[in-house]
């Protein structure tokens, strides 16, 4: 029994609609998510990795073949993205976290612009990023393929408390190729509750 289990979807694939659709949301989770888990667990296998806690296997990314780079990537990525979304999402974030945006980017508004701009401009396929360090500033950034912050020299560092996949099978089913709309409609459904969790377990 791995130490690393494929997790449930927090919601139903219909949860999210109208912003992501149920058919994306289906296969999304159970091809694109489940061949990443599928894939890194047999990376691993055997190996000394298989013991280990995932950011310390990704503190050591260029010492790993490329499957687990990619598939421990994948495997992760998805799992905080799906963590950070909800049916009652939307809004803005409030507490402790509102107030390290606030001092990190100047407004929620700048903050947000310049998240979507990180996402816009990601050529080809990758992620978007809020990353937290253990003082609370913040940081946004974004990666290629399903490389992730937490990777050694990877993106902004730190820890990431809210991603956005922009890989074309994230939104083309819905959107096609306007990715812009796709992460418009991302707000609708960001859980901060949730941000705000994962940014108290940062610091
Ligand atoms: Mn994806």
């Amino acid at each position: 029994m791995s130490k690393f289990s494929f997790p449930d979807l927090p919601y139903d694939f219909s949860a999210l609609e109208p912003h992501i659709d149920a058919r994306t949301m289906e296969i999304h989770y159970t091809k694109h998510h489940r061949a990443y888990y599928d894939k890194f667990m047999a990376a691993i296998e055997g190996t000394p990795l298989a013991d280990m806690e995932i950011e310390d296997i990704f503190a050591g990314i260029e010492d790993h073949p490329a499957a687990v780079r990619n598939n421990g990537g994948g495997f992760f990525n998805h799992t905080l993205f799906w963590n950070i979304m909800g049916k009652d999402g939307g809004g803005v974030p409030d507490g402790k976290l509102a107030g390290a945006i606030q001092e990190s980017f100047g407004s929620f508004g700048k903050f947000q612009e310049t998240f979507n701009n990180a996402a816009a401009t990601r050529f080809g396929s990758g992620w978007a990023w809020l990353c937290a360090s253990a003082e609370g500033k913040l940081e946004i950034c974004s990666t290629a393929n399903q490389d992730n912050p937490l990777m050694k020299g990877i993106g902004c560092g730190n820890t990431p408390i809210l991603g956005l996949d922009v890989w074309e099978h994230a939104y083309y089913l819905k959107y096609q190729n306007r990715r812009p709309e796709y992460i418009d409609a991302f707000w609708n459904v960001v859980d901060w509750k949730a941000v705000a969790k994962n940014f108290e377990n940062a610091l």
